[in-house]
């Protein structure tokens, strides 16, 4: 008999009365950019095809709109014609042939559209988008319900186990639910039941052209997030009117796109919304789905054991391992690549108008064209540096059949993600380190800690790949040899008692951590949902409307002056979907961030600045310099010479704006051609 599993409730199938789910994993619906052209489709399929085949039971696709009024952007994924049908047999014929079922999203984009043509209960531009949307008239209104059943009925025809209606993120229908963007006095708008009926018709709709033995899952917005948003009266009446009008599920959703609270970055702590799907659970009797910062299996078991939700949903966590289910079926939670909630190759991808990929498996959207087959001749490779781009380059290749040894001038792998994970809010870096860990042990890789490579080290290897990484670039500043001056990497590994006030000269993503760093009070409020909660100023009862509260930002352990030379707001290049949050924990915090500053000279008095031309003295204990960095390259002078294939990655190669995206990337594709 074999070994219980570890996360019973996890793996426990679901019987929807017509089918029965083999566990409780939704592939929560996630935009890719594959779904927009129909030469992309077989890239899609595999895509699907691979997380299919790692056991998840249920998975829903990206939003493709029901009308072209719905579309997210011009010429973007949409199902409105039979001749569409074809292109995504082969996406459920490819999930189909492993056994998982999968479910087509609708989504109408709404206000959120990015053309002209966009539509909404009211005309009323949103705040993120230049484009003001028509309101529909009344017929409108009734052409886009007719739009959603016909979408559904050609999703079931395209092969389709079922569709997931979008009824939140601040999308069409939740636009229709909430007087924040419904300001209408027909039948459509008004109180709670007018502003609900366009949802609950298209759900009604829906299930009427698609027959009862049709998955049809409702995303509901559980917690908007925004001013003028539903309270959770208006909440429970809608759940409970989609489930009479035919719904099979609810999946829920949380915040608004334009909501200026934090939702799925890693800063957000796990499962920290689970608690409010758990309220609506003694007011339905469908089965609900908890979402948002689930990523690994105790997280997800604890939500279900605990009866909070019936099933959990995971995006992005499958996007960074498409064998997750299979890990966790078999209890090796250890083995999984965790999703550490950057946003970076996929968020950003998409709101870049890119393929989305991951930070941590760039195979993902990419598993046509970067393969890691087996080597045709095994070689001897030695990998110089055990930060990202090293690891990821030795574990590839030795998982090709490479015998591969692992240089480390530290006593741990890691290189700066051993400092990147002491930032408050970026805990879960730890996880990509003991995936790492577990992955040099089973491809067998033989690494060798505290020790700095030499090039008579290296001498028997037939392939030499350096990744050194970077060191931090030094300035050329009066009194930088000043015992106030100090460097990021001692104060982040806590080999200086940095002072109370203090300057940070350097304003990139390091600049923006260092100070995070430096104002965190106590533990992060990333491992304390009450605590983020109310930080973050939300009301998970959402006894108000939207579920807001005024914000109660902790107290800042220091006084902080984070700088730059160029002009603007210090910032302005960090991440697309995350810069502002980085920006909004700092300006709660008190920080003050001046662009445009000219460093003078550091002394007793402290660092001398003139802004805008006015000379200031800035009277800190510190200065930290966070000023970039420089590739580490001293070990390619002693390797060069003939019969000796050498290779440069990560920061080695390019220090400038290298991030751990690229490092991973460009070692496993390095891997993927030795
Ligand atoms: P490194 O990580 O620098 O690793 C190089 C390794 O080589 C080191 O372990 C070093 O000890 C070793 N080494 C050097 N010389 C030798 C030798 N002769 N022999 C043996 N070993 C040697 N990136 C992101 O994408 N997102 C983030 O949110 C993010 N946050 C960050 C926060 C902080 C505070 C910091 C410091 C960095 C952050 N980064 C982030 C950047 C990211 O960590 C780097 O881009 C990435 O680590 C670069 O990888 P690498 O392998 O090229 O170099
Ligand atoms: P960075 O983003 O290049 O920023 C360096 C900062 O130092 C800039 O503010 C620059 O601004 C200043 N600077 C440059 N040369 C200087 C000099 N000679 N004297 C004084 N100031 C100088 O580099 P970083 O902050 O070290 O980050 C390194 C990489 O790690 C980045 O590319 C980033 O992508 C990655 N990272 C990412 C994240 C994330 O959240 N995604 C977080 C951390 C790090 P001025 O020239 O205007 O003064
Ligand atoms: Fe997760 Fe980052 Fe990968 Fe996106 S890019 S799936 S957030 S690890």
């Amino acid at each position: 008999m074999s070994d219980p599993s570890p996360y019973p409730h996890l793996m426990a199938p679901l019987d929807l009365g017509f089918a029965t789910l083999p566990n409780r994993v939704l592939m929560g619906s996630m935009h890719t950019g594959l779904e927009d052209r129909a030469r992309d489709f077989p890239r899609l399929a595999a895509y699907f095809a691979e997380r299919a085949s790692g056991g998840v039971g249920l998975m829903v696709t990206g939003g493709f709109s029901p009308s072209i009024s719905g579309w997210l952007k011009p010429f973007a994924g949409k199902l409105t014609r039979r001749g569409e049908v074809a292109r995504h047999r082969q996406v459920t014929s490819a999930v189909h042939a492993h056994g998982a079922r999968i479910c087509l999203q609708l989504l109408h984009a709404g206000r959120y559209a990015y053309h002209p043509l966009s539509v909404a209960p009211s005309a009323l531009k949103a705040p993120i988008n230049p484009f003001r949307p028509r309101a529909l008239s009344s017929r409108g209104v009734e052409r886009q319900i007719q739009a959603f059943a016909t979408a559904a009925r050609l999703a079931r025809d395209a092969g389709y186990d079922g569709v997931e209606v979008m009824g939140s993120e601040g999308y069409l229908l939740n636009q229709f639910t909430v007087p924040r963007t419904n300001r209408r006095s027909d039948g459509w708008g008004g109180g709670v039941a007018n502003r609900m009926r366009f949802a609950v018709e298209i759900v009604r709709r829906v299930r009427e052209a698609c027959g009862p033995d049709f998955i049809l899952i409702y995303r509901l917005s559980m917690l908007d997030l925004v001013d003028g948003g539903n309270d959770w009266a208006a909440i429970v009446a809608q759940a409970r009117a989609v489930e009479a009008a035919g719904a099979t599920i609810i999946n829920t959703g949380i915040g608004w796109h334009e909501a200026r609270v934090p939702t799925i970055a890693t800063s957000v702590p796990r499962g920290a919304f689970a608690g409010v799907t758990a309220r609506l659970r003694p007011e339905v009797s469908l089965p609900l789905v908890a979402t948002n910062r689930i990523n690994m299996p105790d997280v997800a078991e604890a939500i279900l054991a605990a009866g909070q939700a019936d099933m959990v949903s995971m995006a992005r966590p499958l996007l960074a391992d498409p064998r997750w289910v299979a890990k966790a079926a078999s209890g090796r939670a250890e083995a999984i690549n965790t999703c550490i909630a950057c946003n970076q190759a996929c968020l950003d991808h998409v709101f870049q108008n890119r393929i989305a990929s991951c930070l941590v498996n760039p195979r993902a959207c990419h598993e046509t064209s970067l393969e890691y087959l087996p080597a045709a001749s095994p070689r001897r490779i030695a990998v110089v540096g055990a930060g990202p781009a090293g690891l990821a380059c030795a574990t590839v290749a030795a998982g090709r059949g490479h015998a591969v040894t692992l240089f480390e001038a530290a006593g741990a792998i890691g290189g700066q993600f051993n400092l990147a994970r002491r930032i408050p809010g970026k805990e879960e870096f730890s996880e990509t380190l003991r995936y790492f860990r577990h992955r040099i042990a089973e491809t067998g890789v033989e690494l060798r800690l505290g020790t700095p490579a030499t090039a008579e080290l290296l001498a028997g290897s037939d392939v030499v790949v350096v990744a050194t990484g970077v060191v931090p670039r030094a300035i050329d500043l009066e009194g930088r040899d000043h015992p106030k001056v100090v460097g990021y990497t001692d104060v982040l590994a806590g080999r200086v008692a940095v002072g109370r006030r203090v300057a940070i000269i350097g304003a990139g993503g390091i600049g923006f951590d260092v100070a995070a760093f430096l104002v965190q009070d106590g533990p992060s409020p990333s491992v304390d949902p009450r605590r983020w909660m109310q930080e973050w100023g939300v009301d998970p009862t959402s006894s108000t409307p939207g579920g807001l509260q005024p914000p109660r930002p902790g107290p800042a352990a220091r006084e902080v002056w984070l700088l730059q030379r160029s002009a603007g707001r210090p910032g302005a290049r960090l991440g697309r979907t995350t810069g502002w949050i980085h920006r909004a924990t700092l300006r709660a915090k008190g920080v003050h961030m001046l662009g445009g500053v000219e460093y003078r000279r550091v002394d007793d008095a402290g660092l001398h600045v003139a802004i805008d031309g006015e000379a200031r003295v800035l009277d800190v204990d510190h200065v930290v310099v966070c000023a970039g960095q420089e590739p580490r390259r001293d070990l390619l002078g002693e390797l060069a010479g003939p019969g000796r294939e050498v290779h440069v990655i990560g920061g080695a190669d390019v220090a400038a704006e290298l991030d751990a995206k690229r490092a991973i990337d460009q070692g496993c594709r390095l891997a993927a051609l030795l």
